[in-house]
């Protein structure tokens, strides 16, 4: 399964493929979002043994890996026994809410967005500031199913650029909101424009969950990215960050 994966990705002519499956939540045991517990053994060695077979294109072995207030221990230590090359951090639920999961969409018809997308940020910003994560993936994920507050973001989007920069906690541009229905790319170019003017470095994703979703878009991440202002693009390893090359920006 994972092999279709690497075909696809040397197919899409990508130098590196990272697979971030998700890590299983004792806090939100559910299969359809994460593997079991008992799978991530599996999964390591799946990622590890494709990167034996594999020498002709780089393989990294990632995780997304959700934020839970009061649950940082665990998830440090857990962590800490694999050999992951980058560790992803997400926010999806806010309390026991899984805001971007269709199951949930009638709660979104009973919140207020601004208080949901204020919540949100907060917990992004902690998220960040616990150290435990590389990079933040997909860093609006609040807006995917379209329900958008009136109020500027541009307060949120200033604070979490500093927690990245604070943290040295480098961000995902990802095509996956394109798939999504609000239909664009994660950040927008409102928030991206923050990160990029803080400094913050970048990582593309695709986030893919079909080999041909592998590196789906990635021309138009460099054109937001570009006229955003530009960036440094990383890459991990043993979760160090490399500076792998500079997009300038095109003002
Ligand atoms: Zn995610």
């Amino acid at each position: 399964m994972a092999a279709e994966y690497v075909e696809a990705a040397k197919a899409a002519g990508l130098a590196e493929i990272g697979f971030s499956e998700h890590l299983p939540m004792p806090q939100r045991d559910d299969r359809s979002l994460t593997m079991a517990a008992d799978e991530l053994p599996i999964y390591v060695e799946e990622v590890l043994s494709l990167r034996d077979k594999h020498p002709e294109i780089s393989i990294k072995l990632g995780i997304e890996a959700d934020y839970f207030p009061g649950h940082e221990e665990w998830l440090a230590e857990t962590l800490r026994s694999y050999p992951f090359d980058y560790v992803l951090g997400s926010v999806h639920f806010i309390g026991d809410w899984g805001f971007d999961d269709s199951r949930n969409l009638a709660e979104w018809r009973r919140q207020e967005p601004e208080r949901v997308f204020d919540a949100y940020y907060q917990l992004v910003a902690k998220a960040v500031g616990s150290g435990l994560f590389d990079v933040l993936a997909h860093p609006d994920l609040v807006k995917k199913f379209g329900f958008m507050p009136a109020k500027d973001q541009t307060a949120n989007y200033r604070m979490i650029a500093q927690a990245l920069v604070r943290h040295d906690t480098a961000v995902e541009i990802s095509s996956a909101g394109l798939r999504k229905p609000i239909g664009e790319i994660y950040p927008s170019a409102p928030f991206l424009k923050e990160l990029s003017a803080a400094g913050v470095r970048f990582t593309f994703g695709s986030d893919a969950h079909r080999p041909r979703e592998v590196g789906s878009a990635f021309p138009d991440l460099l054109q937001l990215l570009t006229e955003c202002g530009g960036g440094v693009l990383v890459g991990f390893r043993g979760r160090l960050a490399e500076d792998l090359t500079r997009v300038s920006g095109s003002d």
